[in-house]
C-alpha cells in the first residue's frame, strides 16, 4: 500500500508494544529524581528564536542548521524547541524562581526538535529527559549530577556506561584556550573541512568537535584544554574529579570532549554506551555559568544534564527482562457463555484491587483462550467453567510452569496477592 500522507522524515510512531519501556525509563527518572529532591518543570514546545540563537550561540551546529524556525501569523518568529536548557533558563528568570529559593532544582521531559540527518537513534523530532540544578556553583553539585545520572542508569538496568569528562574553561582563560587551538591548527587549516574553517573564526573550541577522518589527524597532538585553565577552573575540575573518585564512578578525562552547545562553561561531561553502535552519546551535559546572565539576568552559576529516551529504550529493548517483570498480566477465561457474567463481575473486582487484567468475550472454549494468555503473556490465567461454578472454585493456571491449582472463589484476590509472579501492577 502506497499511503498519501506518510509521516515526516526523522519522525515515527511509538507503538504500544514499545511503551512499556518508554514508562520504565521515565518512572525511573521521576523516582530518582524525586530522591535527589527535583521538581519537574514544562515549558512550551516552541519559544522565541532568540532565545535558542543566543542562548546556544549563533555559531553552533544546531542554531545554524538544525533548528524548525517558522513566522506565525503575527509575524513572530518561532522556533520548535532543540533542547530544554535554554528554555528552563528562560521560564527560571521569567517566573522569578531565583528570588523565591537560591537554589532550584528542575527537570523536564519531552520532545525535541533538531533537523538532522536521520539514522538508527537520530531523529527530527526526539525524545529528552533533562535536569538542571541553578544557583549553585560548587564542584560538589557538578559531581553529584554526575553521580545522579549513573545512579540513574543503573536503576534503569542499562549497564556498559562510561563516562567520559572535560573542562572547557569560562570566560576568563577561554580566549586564551582559543588562541593556543588557533595557533597550533593555523597552518594545517586548509586541509581541513568546510564546517571547521568556518569554526577557527566563529567558536575554534567546536573544531575539536568534528567527526571528519581527515580534521581528526590534524589534531592527534593539539594542546590539552587544561594546561590552558585559569587557576578558578582548574582547581573547580580538580575538585569535581576527586568527588567523583570518591563515590567511585568509573570515568574517563577526555581532553578534547567539547559539546555542540556554546553555553558550557567549566565542566562538560558525556555518558556513552557501547551498546548505541555510531549514535554511541546516551546522555550529555555540564555547567553552564554564563547562561543566565547572558538572557538578561544576574550573574547564575548552574549545572544540568540531559538524556535521549530514545536512546535509552532502544538498550533496554535487548533487555526484554525488564519488560516481563513488568507485564503481570492476568487473563480470565469463562467456559461456555452462561459463567461470562461472574467472570466480567471478577474481572472488574480484580482491576479495582489493581491488577492487570485481560478477558475476551468473543469465544468462551477453553483452547482459544489459553492460546490468548499465552500469546499476550500473561502470568496466570484464570479458569472458571460449569464444575468452578458448581462447587464456588476457580482454577488458576501459571502459564510459565504450566501448574493447576483449584482455590475458592472468593480467595482469588488473596491468592494472587501472595504471588510474587501476580503482584498488582500499582504495588
Ligand atoms: P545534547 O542536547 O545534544 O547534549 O544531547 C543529549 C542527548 O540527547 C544525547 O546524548 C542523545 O542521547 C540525545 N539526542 C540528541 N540528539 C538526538 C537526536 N537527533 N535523536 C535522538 N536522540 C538525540
Amino acid at each position: 500500500m502506497s499511503l498519501k500522507y506518510p509521516l515526516p522524515r526523522g519522525t515515527r510512531d511509538i507503538l504500544p508494544e514499545e511503551m512499556p519501556f518508554w514508562h520504565h525509563v521515565e518512572d525511573t527518572a521521576r523516582s530518582i529524581f524525586s530522591a535527589y529532591n527535583y521538581q519537574e518543570i514544562r515549558t512550551p514546545i516552541f519559544e522565541l528564536t532568540e532565545l535558542f540563537e543566543r542562548g546556544i550561540g549563533d555559531g553552533t551546529d544546531i542554531v545554524e542548521k538544525e533548528m524548525y524556525t517558522f513566522t506565525d501569523k503575527g509575524e513572530r518568529r518561532l522556533t520548535l524547541r532543540p533542547e530544554g536548557t535554554a528554555p528552563i533558563a528562560r521560564a527560571y528568570l521569567q517566573n522569578g524562581l531565583g528570588k523565591k529559593e537560591p537554589q532550584s532544582k528542575l527537570y523536564y521531559c519531552g520532545p525535541m526538535f533538531r533537523y538532522e540527518r536521520p539514522q538508527a537513534g537520530r531523529y527530527r523530532q526526539f525524545y529528552q529527559i533533562g535536569v538542571e540544578n541553578i544557583g549553585n556553583e560548587h564542584p560538589f553539585a557538578d559531581a553529584e549530577l554526575i553521580s545522579m545520572g549513573v545512579h540513574l542508569f543503573d536503576e534503569m538496568g542499562i549497564s556498559g556506561l562510561s563516562v567520559t569528562l572535560n573542562s572547557v574553561g569560562c570566560l576568563v582563560c577561554r580566549p586564551v584556550i582559543e588562541e593556543r587551538l588557533k595557533q597550533f591548527l593555523g597552518s594545517n587549516l586548509k586541509h581541513m573541512c568546510d564546517d571547521c574553517n568556518r569554526r577557527f573564526s566563529v567558536n575554534p573550541l567546536r573544531i575539536l568537535d568534528c567527526k571528519n577522518a581527515t580534521c581528526k589527524t590534524y589534531r592527534t597532538a593539539i594542546p590539552d584544554i587544561q594546561e590552558s585553565l585559569c587557576h578558578g577552573c582548574s582547581d573547580h575540575f580538580s575538585s569535581v574529579v576527586e568527588y567523583i573518585e570518591a563515590l567511585g564512578i568509573p570515568f574517563q578525562i577526555n581532553p578534547q570532549l567539547v559539546r555542540g552547545l556554546d553555553y558550557y562553561t567549566r565542566t562538560a561531561f558525556e555518558i556513552v554506551s557501547d551498546q548505541l553502535g555510531a549514535q554511541n552519546a546516551l546522555c550529555g551535559g555540564g555547567r553552564y555559568d554564563g547562561l543566565i546572565q547572558h538572557l538578561g539576568g544576574p550573574a547564575t552559576p548552574a549545572v544540568g544534564f540531559a538524556f535521549g529516551v530514545d536512546r535509552a529504550v532502544m538498550i533496554l529493548k535487548e533487555l526484554s527482562d525488564i519488560l516481563k517483570q513488568k507485564n503481570k498480566l492476568i487473563y480470565v477465561a469463562p467456559i461456555g457463555a452462561s459463567q461470562q457474567p461472574r467472570c466480567f463481575y471478577l474481572v472488574d473486582t480484580l482491576r479495582r484491587a489493581g491488577f492487570k487484567v485481560e478477558i475476551d468475550y468473543s469465544k468462551d472454549d477453553i483452547k482459544y483462550q489459553l492460546k490468548q494468555a499465552n500469546k499476550l503473556g500473561a502470568t496466570r490465567c484464570i479458569i472458571y467453567g460449569d464444575r468452578e461454578f458448581e462447587s464456588d472454585t476457580v482454577i488458576i493456571k501459571n502459564m510459565v510452569t504450566t501448574e493447576q491449582t483449584t482455590i475458592p472463589f472468593d480467595n482469588v484476590i488473596s491468592f494472587l496477592s501472595t504471588h510474587a509472579d501476580t503482584l498488582p501492577h500499582t504495588s
